[in-house]
């Protein structure tokens, strides 16, 4: 897919509009436009990667920094419990191909069971 086809690609490098809520050189953190919780905000590469299952071993830190930044988010906006998921694949829900990973949260009671 040519990254101009990619709305995630578009995001990151600022050519779409987004509620940005964190940036540094190796990911952005936006809200999720269609959101399935009270705080649902998506991590995603600013390269394009496409998917968990296309995933080299020299990415491992990089999908590592995803999750510390979801953490960090969750800190900040004082998340008392929340879900970090991958979707992966079309089977597992995968709609965008474009990695990213779904913070999600902010729930007043415990959350057994959520689709995303
Ligand atoms: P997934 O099923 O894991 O591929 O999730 C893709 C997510 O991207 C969905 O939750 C969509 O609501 C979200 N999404 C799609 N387009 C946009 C967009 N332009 N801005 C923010 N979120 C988006
Ligand atoms: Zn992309």
């Amino acid at each position: 897919m040519a990254e101009s086809d990619c709305i995630f690609c578009e995001i990151a490098k600022g050519r779409s509009p987004a509620a940005v809520e964190y940036e540094d050189d190796l990911v952005v953190a936006f809200a999720d436009i269609n959101p399935v919780a009270p705080v649902h905000i998506l991590v995603v590469t600013k390269t394009h990667l496409a998917s968990i299952s296309e995933m080299k071993e020299e990415e491992e830190e990089l999908i590592g920094h995803m999750v510390w930044v979801a953490r960090k988010i969750a800190e900040n906006r004082k998340l008392e419990g929340y879900k970090l998921v991958f979707n992966v694949g079309e089977k597992g829900g995968q709609i965008v191909f474009h990695l990213h990973l779904h913070l999600l949260g902010g729930w007043d009671e415990k959350q057994e069971e959520i689709r995303i």
